[in-house]
């Protein structure tokens, strides 16, 4: 299925209905009082997380979100039907903005967690209700009133606790595979992973936490190429970043060179990559010339950056219990 992490929709919410004028007709009754009733309520529009969703591409198809509107109230104290509420679903992590003010209006982070983004019109008031000790036959009923409308813009944010980043072939995808219940595509070409996956690792019975496994970063990704740096957006909610490199890739013989050149993209993207705790992850462990090299690559890094470096193979699952048990570290250790 499509990733669509960012629409615009309308949103419409229902007209109240109208209040009605109206006298009681009896037979034997020569003048009855008013008895015109209120209208009905115009529905709302409301805003839904919900965690089996993924993407925002069911509400993309639709261009607009209306609400039912109030029926009038009529005769012999009727009130109107209120309209129907109408019901937008979106995953979690969709955040709400105002398309006139750029604010954000609601930030949907958790299953279940609800937000009316356009309130229907009241109904508006019968003759009946318009009785005064002046006024025995009002002859005056309001009209319902007008739903609120907006244009609003709804950007997916996944929520993950810890994201990969590395370039294309580092070996995210498979890391997350055999770390987790996620089943992305895994291939030795670049590009392979087209929209995020997220998979929940276990630590252990009451202890979990989700990864983000998203398209690989290249050099001048943040001016657009390869694929661009737009879903570094779903790792921006995350604690820890896990940035793997793949020192077997002849393409990357320097993998300082190839750590810098991915820390300048998460850098160009802003503050809040830039600033999130950071373990680096030296993948593939499992080629055996790789074994003679370790130790000289990880003081090399010690030279550069504070960050811890593990080394793990996916395929032999060398290093894969003490990466999740620095993760647990870093997620966890304040709690
Ligand atoms: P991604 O682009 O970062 O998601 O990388 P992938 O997970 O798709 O892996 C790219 C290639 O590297 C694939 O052919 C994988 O089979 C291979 N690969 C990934 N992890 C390992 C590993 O730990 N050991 C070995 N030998 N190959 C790996
Ligand atoms: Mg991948």
């Amino acid at each position: 299925m499509k990733f669509i992490d960012e629409t615009i929709v309308d949103v419409l919410a229902g007209n109240g209905g109208n209040g009605c004028v109206s006298f009681r007709r009896e037979k034997y009754v020569c003048k009855g009082g008013p008895d015109g009733g209120d209208g009905g309520h115009g529905g709302n529009v409301v805003i839904i997380a919900d965690k089996r969703l993924s993407t925002l591409i069911d509400v993309s198809y639709r261009r607009s979100f209306k609400a039912g509107r109030g029926m009038h109230g009529k005769g012999k104290q009727m009130t109107g039907a209120s309209g129907d509420h109408c019901i937008m679903r979106v995953p979690v992590g969709t955040i709400v903005h105002d398309t006139n003010t750029g604010m954000i209006l609601s930030d949907l982070d958790e299953h279940a967690k609800e937000y009316v983004i356009a309130k229907g019109g009241r109904g508006g008031r019968g003759n009946m209700r318009f009785v005064s000790s002046t006024n025995q036959t009002p002859r005056d009923a309001e009209d319902g009133g007008e739903g609120e409308s907006f244009r609003i813009r709804l950007e997916l944010k996944l929520m993950a606790d810890v994201g990969l980043v590395g370039f294309p072939n580092a070996g995210k995808s498979t890391l997350i595979s055999a770390l987790s219940n996620a089943r992305p595509k895994i291939a030795d070409y670049p590009f392979t992973t087209k929209k995020p996956n997220l998979g929940v690792i276990r630590i252990d019975m009451d202890k979990s936490f989700v990864m983000a496994d998203i398209p690989g970063l290249i050099e001048g990704a943040h001016q657009g190429t390869g694929m661009g740096i737009q879903f570094l957006r779903h790792i921006e909610r995350t604690r820890v970043l896990l940035h793997l490199i793949d020192i077997s890739d002849p393409a990357h013989v320097d993998p300082i060179k190839s750590y810098q050149t991915i820390r300048h993209e998460l850098e160009s993207y802003g503050d809040i990559l830039r600033d999130l705790p950071e373990i680096i992850i030296l993948t593939k462990m499992d080629y055996p010339e790789l074994d003679a090299l370790k130790e000289d690559y990880i003081s090399m890094f010690a030279t550069i950056t504070d960050s811890k470096v593990i080394c793990v193979s996916a395929v032999s699952r060398h290093g894969l219990s003490e990466l999740v048990y620095a993760v647990d570290a870093q997620l966890f250790a304040s709690n």
